[in-house]
């Protein structure tokens, strides 16, 4: 029997009644040009929300209140365990708006509502709380100095924050890539610009709201939703902000660090991935074909480290591949506020258009769909999950990055090319292995050029477990403590005895 659709509560349509303003100094302000932009329910194509349209002026303003707040505001003197209160307190505040952040979530996004009960929002949660517990675990190192300076000197190092961080986010997980930005250099000291994607500007706008309720200082988190070429651009360039950190696609991420080079700011970034995921022929089938299905299809395969190119061994391809396409085909595809729903529709008209792109492509060059192939339904942005087969190295659908529910198997015989066959893309973020045979796993790990591999399972994803590419896919790392790394500076300090 079919379940009822879920209706908004009131909460948030009244958040999406009003225009969203850009978050400066403490204050909720208009852009300076006036200007304001819409944010679209992907399912319908209809306007959601107007939110206020920042540009340079803007960032101006807020890298201004964040220096200030970094320089002189009650941020500049405050303790560690204060600042580990006041990220403790923003998820406890977040966690009591679970259901609200979900649906917006989930209307701004595309993605099931239930999805961003159990994925986006607790994951959010538990990331700010994590970095609450770093607050005070930030160390330096005394240093034994050597060449006849024994006892003639005292050295050790302090790890500082490294300033006003300006912090730029996609769409595919909104508030979860807010809160992966701004828990750890919150943590650390620093002070921030945040410019959310002009698609889902929504959850990041009413976590500033929690964030001003927590109590942190004014001009300490600034938010500045905009369009990428102008506020992002801005925030990229602007020569009073100390560190960039990006996630996106690695052609801005690209823009940024030219941006980034007139003051030399530090640069990290998160960018696409075109991740390989192996069957080995002694794999448990029964776990790996769901695993295989969800590597892909999790998110409406806007993830950038999605499964995207699957590597069976032949001798078990059409097992895996029949099973796949099955479960893809079972894939319930709907508005992400029908619990019923698996899969909702891709963020926008333009990403909608550069999948299906894909879809035509793949077919112009060869390649045949076991199952979907097109778009799903005629309204809205829906496309049905995906396996290409009969592909060969050279097809776009095999180089690129689709961002789409569209993953493409591909036959091998000999375990001891298939790392290079893996390897032989440009980008480096994620693999999966799947085998019983923990050496085989281990070994074939040890040879994948890329910052995450999964054995035996696929997008596991924890706070305290490191994430970030090989190659084109980044620079750096998020999460655990290697993010801190992004987020402070080292200081020697030598003293003669
Ligand atoms: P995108 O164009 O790179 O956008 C990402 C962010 O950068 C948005 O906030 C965007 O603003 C902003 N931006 C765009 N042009 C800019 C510029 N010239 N200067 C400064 N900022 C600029 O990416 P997308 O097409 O929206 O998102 C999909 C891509 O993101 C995929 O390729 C995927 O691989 C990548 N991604 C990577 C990760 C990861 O963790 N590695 C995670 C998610 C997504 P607007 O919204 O206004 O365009
Ligand atoms: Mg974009």
């Amino acid at each position: 029997m079919a379940t009822a659709v879920v209706q908004p509560d009131s909460s948030v349509t009244g958040f999406v009644s009003k225009t969203g303003k850009l978050l400066i100094n403490g204050k909720w302000v208009d852009a300076a040009s006036g200007k304001t932009f819409a944010t679209y329910n992907p399912a319908t194509g209809e306007v959601l929300a107007n939110v206020a349209a920042g540009d340079k002026e803007d960032i101006d303003r807020a890298v201004k209140a964040a220096r200030a707040a970094f320089e002189t505001g009650p941020w500049s003197k405050i303790s560690p365990s204060e600042r580990g209160r006041l990220l403790w307190k923003l998820a406890d505040l977040l966690e009591g708006h679970t259901e609200e952040f979900a649906q917006l979530e989930s209307l701004d996004n595309g993605k099931p509502l239930k999805v961003a009960r159990a994925a986006d929002v607790p994951l959010a949660v538990d990331h700010f709380r994590y970095y609450a517990g770093w607050a005070t675990k930030i160390e330096g190192n005394t240093i034994s100095l050597g060449l006849a300076k024994q006892g003639k000197f005292h050295a050790y190092t302090v790890r500082e924050p490294v300033g006003v961080a300006g912090q730029i986010i996609p769409w595919n997980f909104p508030l979860l890539m807010a809160a992966w930005k701004l828990a750890p250099a919150l943590s650390v000291g620093c002070t921030v610009i945040l410019k959310p994607a002009e698609q889902t500007p929504l959850t990041a706008l009413r976590l500033g709201e929690l964030i001003m309720e927590a109590g942190f200082p004014e001009g300490v988190v600034n938010i500045v939703p905009g369009f990428g070429e102008t506020a992002g651009a801005a925030l990229a360039a602007h020569p009073d902000v100390d560190k960039i950190a990006f996630t996106g696609s690695t052609e801005v991420g690209k823009l940024i660090i030219h941006a980034a080079a007139g003051n030399l700011k530090k640069v990290s970034l998160e960018l696409g991935g075109k991740s390989p995921n192996i069957i080995l022929d002694d794999a448990d089938i029964d776990a790996a074909i769901p695993g295989a299905a969800s590597a892909i299809f999790f998110n409406q395969g806007q993830t950038c480290c999605a499964g995207s190119r699957l590597f069976i061994d032949k001798k078990i391809f059409d097992k895996v591949v029949d099973g796949v396409a099955q479960n893809a085909s079972k894939i319930r595809i709907g508005q992400g506020f029908d619990p019923d729903v698996d899969m909702g529709p891709l963020v926008s008209e333009e990403q909608f258009n550069k999948v299906c792109g894909y879809l035509e492509s793949g077919k112009q060059e060869g390649a045949k769909a076991v199952t979907g192939g097109a778009r799903a339904g005629n309204r809205g942005y829906f496309v049905q999950p995906t396996v290409l087969i009969n592909t060969t190295d050279t097809m776009k659908v095999v180089q690129e990055e689709i961002f789409g529910p569209v993953l493409t198997a591909i036959p091998f015989s000999d375990i001891n090319e298939i790392a290079a066959k893996a390897n032989n893309t440009e980008y480096g973020l994620a693999a999966g292995i799947w085998t019983r045979d923990i050496k085989k796993a281990h070994a074939l790990a040890s040879k994948l050029r890329a910052g995450t591999v999964w054995i035996n399972c696929y997008n596991v994803f924890d706070a305290s477990l490191p994430f970030g590419g090989y190659k084109q896919s980044g620079w750096g790392r998020e999460m655990g403590h290697e993010v801190l790394k992004n987020y402070t500076e080292v200081k020697s300090v030598c003293a003669a005895l």
